[in-house]
């Protein structure tokens, strides 16, 4: 069986889990970073510092070699966007066209996620700002093993406490379930409005599927729509909007 065949299967598997699947469970509130992959002695030498910015905190992700992945990426895609940002986009890790260029989804699935956010108001140019669980490619585009996520997780914390944004949209299963500390699918965890404590600051965010899981499973399009409209319209409560001249989407 091809790699493409098997990931088929694996989509149908995860889909019919999805349409079986029954409510949610709920999500650990608070997000720790996983000690059990020792990241103190991964990171012994990198404290969150109170001075940090994004420009220091992408140089910093650049030079990175805390993990394997630091030999292996041709370029780190550290995070763009708004510096001051209505929502940040949360996805898994750079892929072959983002390792090139060393920016966050740019390929298809990154054009996709573009038009996605456009048609709720939302730019990388001008009210969001991009980026990933970890900021290397992982070689062949395999799943980041959980002590690269670790050893990467102080990044997006330090992304996350610097741009503050009013919310954070997770796409895709490992970016979920990694921040959210759950093993449930993203059938158990769409559809609803969460809230993940970075810092001891609380930021709502909403989880929905990955793009590339759009452009392969056409059935998906419609609940990741209703989970763009949803984010849409807790954007328009936020009193701020109206005068930033956000049209409201029904
Ligand atoms: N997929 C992701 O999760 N992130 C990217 O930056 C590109 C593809």
């Amino acid at each position: 069986m091809t790699s493409a065949e098997k990931q088929k299967i694996a989509g149908f598997l995860d889909l019919t889990a999805d349409y079986l699947g029954s409510g949610y469970k709920s999500a650990e509130k608070e997000y720790n970073f996983d000690k059990s992959h020792n990241i103190e002695s991964i990171n012994k030498n990198i404290t969150i510092r109170e001075n940090d910015t994004i420009e220091k905190i992408s140089e910093e992700i650049k030079a990175c070699r805390n993990c394997n992945l630091g030999s292996t990426r041709k370029n780190a895609a550290a995070g763009e966007g708004s510096l001051n940002p209505l929502v940040m986009v949360i996805g898994e890790g750079p892929g072959e066209d983002e390792d090139r260029q060393g920016r966050p989804f740019v390929g298809k699935a990154g054009q996709l996620l573009d038009k996605m956010l456009s048609s709720i108001e939302l730019s990388r140019d001008t009210n969001t700002f991009i980026a990933n669980i970890i900021k290397c490619r992982p070689p062949g585009n395999r799943d980041p093993y959980p002590e690269e996520i670790t050893a990467c997780a102080h990044f997006l914390e330090r992304q996350i406490k610097f741009l503050k944004p009013k919310f954070l949209l997770i796409t895709g299963k490992i970016a979920a379930q990694t921040l959210l500390k759950t093993n449930d699918s993203i059938g158990k965890l769409r559809g609803k409005v969460m809230e993940i404590k970075i810092s001891g600051a609380v930021y709502p965010l909403i989880a929905t599927y990955h793009p590339a899981a759009l452009l392969r499973f056409e059935d998906y399009k419609r609940p990741a729509w209703e989970d763009l409209k949803l984010l849409r319209s807790r954007l328009n409560l936020l009193t701020d909007l109206n005068e930033n001249n956000f049209p409201a989407v029904s």
